[in-house]
This record gives structure tokens, sequence and C-alpha cells, in this order.
């Protein structure tokens, strides 16, 4: 039976010329939610806590309020919304077309400008933001957190700085830039510019260069950006609007011009907040030029399935492999198949398919690390999936996803590898390359 207020609009009262080049795009959001709840089964944080506040409808119903100014953005009410991943799920499950996304990242940035946190969340979300988006500052806390995680850590040690240190790698690689150019082998059937992030460069160098090594077996000359730093999806999903804007208009001044077919990413946040940019820019000069961006945007396996990829090898073993959807690839940019495609076309793979394959698993930016106890559950329920499902290998398209259920997994001492699709691929065109050669 429907209850009275269920499938009706949003009625609101919100002043939409108040709230700049958002605004529109948030009452929108608010009006399309006819409350019937069907977000709120896939939604984590609703799954974890059984708070109807954590869940999509509870969280719009609290926006709005805020919105017309009859709740502050503060207190309980931001303690909600700081709960919400951000991974879009229920985009996913919504019948109304509710853009949760378009309402969720401008509330984020008003919170972090009208409501500070207490001192030392604010420290850690500061060291944060000034730490991961670049290389070298990175690498080196990285190698200091390395250290620390050897030496035992003292109780008094608060949990997100404990859960930091757990996911920090025991060791890092080498730095290994890739060259500014990768030719393509064989006949050039495409031309790409990649975009080498962050944080992955310094946690797992070999994702950038393995996903240049399968672009080039098919054939697509890949060229590497000088000048290109972190994107900007870090900030935008934590809410600091201002470092989001300066990092995406250096991303913008990297690659607008590039006269190529697509910008290629590898990382399913960097992709998604990519092809959000004309959001970034709204109702600034940089607007027209970010939308032809974002156009051009292509998760590298949406890329490979347009172009059509050449039949890869086989691994040097046989393996059972199960794909973690990450919430930005699937949700936030609708890529599920593609991946699933790519993989299932190894010949020795057994691709098996999780219990909630794209359920979050936790990780969402800097989300592990300011709700680590929500991160850990969530951790725990992807983990449990994983071991269930027998596979020996995890598959996923976001470096953030595969630091989190690698260190799950690790936790528990199970033998599952986590790797990007990209460098399973690799290894598959590696193979039959030297098949091919005899
Ligand atoms: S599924 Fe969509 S319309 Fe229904 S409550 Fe959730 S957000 Fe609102
Ligand atoms: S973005 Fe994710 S965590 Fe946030 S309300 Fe939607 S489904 Fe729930």
């Amino acid at each position: 039976m429907r209850k009275a207020g269920e499938n009706e609009t949003m009625q609101h009262r919100i002043p939409v010329e108040e709230l700049g080049p958002a605004g529109p795009g948030m009452a929108a959001a608010i009006e399309a939610c006819v409350h019937c709840g069907f977000c709120l089964g896939t939604c984590p944080t609703y799954l974890v806590l059984g708070e109807e506040m954590d869940s999509p409808r509870g969280r719009i119903y609290l926006m709005k309020q805020v919105l017309e100014g009859e709740l502050p953005l503060s207190g309980a009410v931001a303690e909600h919304l700081d709960r919400c991943l951000g991974c879009l799920a229920c985009v996913t499950a919504c019948p109304s077309g509710v853009r949760y996304g378009e309402l969720l990242t401008p509330i984020r940035a008003r919170r972090e400008r009208e409501a500070p946190r207490p001192a030392l969340a604010r420290w850690v979300r500061a060291a944060l933001l000034a730490t991961l988006p670049y290389p070298r500052r990175f690498r080196l806390a990285a190698r200091l957190g390395a250290i620390a995680r050897r030496l035992p850590v003292p109780r008094w040690v608060p949990l997100p700085l404990r859960a930091m240190l757990e996911l920090v790698p025991e060791s890092l690689p080498p730095a290994r830039p890739l060259p500014a150019h990768i030719p393509a082998q064989g006949r050039r059937r495409a031309r790409v510019a990649l975009l080498t992030g962050c944080v992955q460069q310094v946690l797992r160098p070999e994702i950038n260069h393995a996903t240049a090594r399968v672009l080039a077996a098919n054939g697509v000359e890949v060229l590497v950006p000088p000048g290109q730093g972190c994107c900007g999806a870090l900030a935008l999903h934590a809410g600091a609007e201002e470092q989001a804007r300066d990092q995406a208009a250096r991303t913008l001044e990297a690659f607008a011009s590039l006269d190529v077919d697509a910008i290629v990413v590898n990382a399913a946040g960097c992709g998604s907040a990519m092809k959000e940019y004309h959001h970034v820019f709204a109702g600034s000069p940089h607007e027209k030029r970010a939308r032809a961006l974002a156009d051009r945007v292509r998760d590298v396996s949406e890329f490979l399935a347009e172009l059509g990829p050449l039949p890869p090898g086989p691994l040097s073993r046989p393996a059972r492999v199960a794909y973690h959807d990450a919430c930005h690839l699937a949700h936030g940019q609708g890529v599920r198949e593609a991946p699933r495609h790519l993989l299932g076309a190894i010949p020795n793979v057994d691709l098996v398919e999780l219990d909630e394959p794209d359920l979050c698993c936790g990780s969402a930016g800097i989300y592990n690390i300011e709700q680590p106890e929500v991160a850990r559950q969530l951790q725990e329920r992807k983990v449990e999936s994983i071991l269930a499902s027998g596979a020996s290998i995890v598959a996923t398209g976001n470096i953030g996803c595969l630091v989190q259920v690698a260190a799950g997994l690790r936790r528990r001492g199970a033998p599952v590898r986590v790797m990007h699709t990209m460098e399973l691929l690799a290894e598959a065109y590696a193979t039959g390359a030297a098949r091919a050669a005899g």
C-alpha cells in the first residue's frame, strides 16, 4: 500500500537563483524525488546503519530542508551528509532519474564553507588534501607511513590515523614516469591522450604502464601530456571546491587543445570527475571548453570496447577472476559491461560474478580515513564476497578500490591478488604477442 506522501514529487521553497549555477540542478534533483524508497536497498550506508537519514531519500530530504533554510548545515545534518560515500548507487537504482550527484557535490562544498569540523578532523582532511594529489609529497608521506606501520601503534592514536596507516603498503615501487609518446603497434587505429593521475603513480605505477601497453597492442598511439597533475577528483568529491577548480583548470590546460580521438582515463573516480568538468566550471568562461573536454573523456575499458579490442592471448597461468565494480565506473559512468567483456576475452580466465559486485568497498576517496567504521564494515562485506567467489584474482578499475580491497584481504591473510583490469590485459597481450612471435 502506498503511504501518504509517497510517489508525489517533492514540493519545495528553495531560492534557486541565490544558489548560483548549481541551483537549477539541485532543485531539479529534489523535485524529481518521489520518495518511493527504491534506492534504499542499494545504498551502502543504509544497508550498514539502517537509518532513514543515512539513506538517499533521507539525505535528499535533509538537503531540501537546508536549502530552504529550515535546518542548519551542521551537527547531525552534517554528520548524515558526511556519512554518504558519494557512490551514486542511488542514481542507478532511482526510477525517477534523480541526479543525486548534482545535489551532493555543491552541498558538500557548502558544508565545508559553513560548518567547521572539529580540530582533528580538520587537520586530517587538510593533510590528506595537501598530500595525496601531489605525487612527490605523497611518496614521501607514504614512505614515512610504511616505516610507522612497522612500529606498534599506541592505543591513543585516533581511528582515522590508524585507518590511514593500515592502507599504506609495506613498500613503495620506484617512480616510473611514462614517456611522452608511446607509438601504436602495427596499423594505427586511434590516437589518445592518457591521464596518469596522482595517487596511482605513487602506489602502483605499473597500472599506467600496463594501460599504455594494452592501448599500443590495440593499435593506439598514446600521448602523455606534460604539465598534467591531479585532475581534481579527490578534492571535488571531498567538497574542496577551490582546490578542485584549480586542479581541473590545469588539467584542462594540459588536455583541451590536443588533437586526439579521446582522453583516456584508467581511474574511475578521475574519469567520473572529468566527465563532470562542465559542472565544475558552470557559469565561468571555461564552461564551453570544459564540456568539450568532458565529451572526449573515456574510461580505458569503455574506449577499447568502442574501438573493438583485438583478441588477447592467455595469462601465464589460468585464473578464476572476480570483477569488482568501482562505484564511479559503474554508477558514475555507467560502464559495467566493457571491463567484463575485456576480461572474459582472455582465453584462460574464468570470470566469476561477485555477490553484490557494485556495492561500494568503502574506499570512496578519503572516506575510508574520515569514516573508518562504516568503511571497515563495507570492506569486510566485500572481502567476504570475494572469498565466497573462490577467485584467486580480483580485478577492478580504480586505484582507491584496489588499495581498500587489498588492505581488507591482507588483514584476513587471504592469498587473493588485487589487480587493475589493464594489468591483467597487459599480461594477456604480452603472452599473445610472444606466442605469435613463435
Ligand atoms: S529511488 Fe529516487 S525517487 Fe525514489 S526515494 Fe530514492 S531518490 Fe527518491
Ligand atoms: S551516494 Fe551512495 S552512500 Fe550516498 S546516498 Fe547515494 S547510495 Fe547512499
